[in-house]
């Protein structure tokens, strides 16, 4: 029986294989490289704006079943918070004209069936166009298997898919689109109510897990980055951290790599993974919303794709986002306030700002890339992978860490069940 696991990484695919296996009555020690759990997926505090921000503002939908349940596992499900209808307001900022799209809280797409809670200008023969995205094949792209052009792309499959893949969507996998597709839009409201950590990412999807861990004994290791492997064997046998004695794998221990993909294919050479990336700025400002701002508003024509509205802040999020990534930083700040004041109908000189650029967001989720991502085994029986980019059948999110944390999880606990019949 497994009686050690040792979890490389502290993101959340690392922390949710760390929650199941933690109830599950193992020993478990976590080694995260950085200082702070939470990988592409944290909050800090910053003396710019004199707030504690999140990285990046991260959204969830309802229909995010294993994410859900993860924060329900460790107490915080009440902190993803939304409203109670799938309801999203727009913002045309070259038209200026808004609306609202209403998906209702229904088990079927039945808005689409309604004049009056679809995209305006659109008609129900627009959604049916979209229906070959349901089944489409891995190896499709998105702009070979649906219209990616007119009313009801600009202002809704564009922005959705785009947030969901984080490329320009014609050039995206319509394999993965179309499983977002299917677990979102296509189950209805109930499954499209937004949601969002209001108090922080750390503080809902994080901090609590930690401190679920170390309360059943876990060991939680900052600063302790995985160098190398030892093998043997077929399996690990040590795992080495530079500078200090290596840690001995037993015989019935076993080790989940939770890291991103540069990392796994450095640690573990021959190993494929995807190999190209695209960057996500977030623009956050120290800035009151007005009375009635949504919390989550879409931004068609302009720089910002998603305005977030959270006490004391703005904040705003730009996918697909290599063409931001060296433009001087005040620069992008104005030209991102500017949107700003459009799209929340404020204004005023640019209050503190920060501005957040994760270059390596995700992996790229063309069909090319996401031919790259590699299952949970390995070629090491006692070695197995999770994170966002592996084999999950989604793009790059935290369902897909949630859900890959888990399978993970479960290969350990089949791992245990087996020499339990076999009786070692
Ligand atoms: C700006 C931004 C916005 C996003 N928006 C959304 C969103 O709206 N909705 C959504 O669902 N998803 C979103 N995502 C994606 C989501 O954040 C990721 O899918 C998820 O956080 C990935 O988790 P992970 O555990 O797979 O990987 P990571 O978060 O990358 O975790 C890996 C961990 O391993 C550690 N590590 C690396 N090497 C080693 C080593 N050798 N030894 C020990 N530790 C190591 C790292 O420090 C890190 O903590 C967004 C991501 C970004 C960056």
């Amino acid at each position: 029986m497994p009686k050690t696991v040792h979890i490389i990484g502290a993101g959340i695919s690392g922390l949710a294989a760390a929650v199941r296996l933690g109830n599950a009555d193992f020993k478990l020690h976590v080694h995260e490289a950085t200082q702070q759990a939470g990988g592409r997926c944290r909050s800090y505090f910053d003396a710019s704006t004199d707030l504690t921000i999140d990285n990046g503002n991260h959204l969830l939908l309802s229909g995010n079943r294993h994410a859900v349940a993860y924060a329900r596992s460790i107490g915080t499900e009440a902190g993803l918070v939304g409203p109670k209808r799938a309801q999203f307001p727009f913002v045309d900022l070259e038209t200026g004209q808004r609306w609202q799209i209403d998906l209702g809280d229904s088990r079927l797409p039945l808005w689409v069936f309604d004049e009056g809670r679809r995209v305006p200008d659109t008609s129900l023969r627009d959604y049916l166009a979209l229906a070959p995205l349901i089944w489409a094949g891995q190896g499709r792209l998105v702009g070979d298997t649906i219209p990616c052009h007119g009313t009801l792309y600009q202002r809704l499959v564009q922005p959705l898919l785009l947030a969901a893949l984080n490329v320009d969507p014609p050039e995206g996998s319509a394999g993965l689109a179309g499983a977002v597709v299917r677990e979102t839009l296509l189950a209805g409201g109930e499954a499209c109510r937004p949601l969002i950590a209001r108090d922080g990412l750390s503080a809902v999807l994080v901090e609590p897990a930690i401190k679920l861990l170390q309360d059943k004994g876990a060991g939680i290791h900052f600063g302790h980055e995985l160098r190398e492997f030892a093998m043997s064997a077929g399996r690990v046998d040590a795992l080495k951290f530079g500078g200090e004695d290596a840690i001995a794998i037993g015989a019935d221990d076993a080790v989940i790599m939770a890291v991103p993909p540069r990392a796994a294919a450095s640690l573990l050479p021959g190993l494929e993974t995807p190999s190209k990336f695209r960057a996500i700025v977030n623009g956050h400002f120290r800035f009151d919303p007005p009375p009635g701002m949504p919390p989550i508003l879409g931004v068609i024509g302009g720089t910002v794709e998603w305005l977030f509205a959270f006490p004391n802040r703005l904040s705003v999020t730009i996918s697909n986002a290599d063409r931001l990534v060296e433009m001087p930083r005040e620069e992008l700040a104005q030209a991102i306030w500017q949107d700003v004041c459009k799209a929340a109908g404020v204004a005023g000189d640019l209050p503190p700002w920060q501005i957040v650029r994760e270059r390596r967001a995700t992996f790229e989720a063309t069909p090319e890339q996401n031919a790259l991502r590699p299952g949970p085994v390995t070629a090491w029986k006692n070695l197995f992978l999770a994170g966002d980019w592996t084999d999950t059948g989604l793009p790059a999110t935290i369902e897909g860490s949630v859900r890959s944390g888990n399978r993970a999880a479960d290969l350990v606990l089949a791992m245990r069940q087996d020499r339990r019949l076999k009786g070692s």
